[in-house]
């Protein structure tokens, strides 16, 4: 699957109720990058801040 990078959002924990991870450590996430997948797909994973430095 293509997946074509668009940009990081900061999410605010304050508007869920279920605490997020890092996709790629499992540690608390703090910010969501958003992936063109074609179709009109969005994919969104979510990040720490040390690993979405390395998101492209
Ligand atoms: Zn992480």
């Amino acid at each position: 699957m293509q997946k074509n990078f668009i940009h990081f959002r900061l999410f605010e924990e304050k508007t869920s109720s279920k605490p997020k991870f890092c996709v790629t450590c499992g540690l608390n996430a703090t910010q969501e990058a958003l992936f063109n997948v074609g179709d009109g797909v969005i994919l969104v994973e979510k990040y720490c801040d040390a690993f979405a430095k390395n998101v492209k």
